[in-house]
């Protein structure tokens, strides 16, 4: 397989794999720094992203963004995608055979960047990165590791602004990711 990063945004753009390319203005495939030691991974893209082409622009996207800036990071310090790359109808979660049909490209992407460590934004992501089903309020806040890779879970910031009492949560998960990023670069 070919994982050079045009190769990859190419074979995205002209995917049909999954009905997902029926309803979408464009797909998403992810942005960032190309070798970003954290990388965030959302369910799939919402109205604006499909508009824009970008992921997390709207309001949760803005979310996300403060939330970054808070542990001392912006955009261009890491890689954000989504575990679908078109947008489901109606901002539906992704069906399994939509996700299995997408998923190969998340994992050429996981190649590309070889992120240390992967912030998982709510349930959906948990489910199909982690094959965990369980709910995002129990697997939150615990790291789980494969093959040298550190996972967080964490609310998706939509479920953050549907019920802000969850931001302090959320807040101590960013929190032990800024300390995880220190120890994994030996700052401390
Ligand atoms: Fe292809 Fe993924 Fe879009 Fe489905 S969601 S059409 S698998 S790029």
């Amino acid at each position: 397989m070919n994982t050079s990063w045009a190769q990859l945004l190419n074979d995205i753009g002209a995917c049909t794999s999954c009905r997902l390319c029926e309803k979408r203005t464009q797909p998403v495939p992810g942005e960032g720094r190309p070798d970003a030691a954290l990388m965030f991974i959302g369910e799939g893209p919402g109205r604006d992203e499909d508009l824009q082409g970008r992921p997390f622009v709207g309001a949760s996207g803005q979310l996300l963004d403060r939330m970054i800036h808070a542990i001392g990071m912006d955009r261009t310090d890491v890689y954000i995608a989504n575990v679908v790359k078109c947008r489901p109808p109606l901002n539906r979660n992704p069906e399994p055979d939509e996700a299995a049909a997408c998923l190969p490209f998340l994992r050429r992407q996981f190649v590309l960047v070889r992120p240390k460590v992967i912030v998982l934004l709510g349930k959906v992501a948990c489910r199909y990165v982690l094959n965990d089903e369980r709910p995002i309020s129990l697997l939150r806040g615990s790291w789980v590791q494969k093959k040298n890779v550190w996972f967080m879970p964490t609310y998706h910031p939509s479920a953050l602004l549907r019920d802000p009492s969850k931001k302090r949560e959320a807040w101590e998960d960013f929190k032990a990711v800024r300390q995880k990023l220190k120890e994994l670069s030996g700052d401390e």
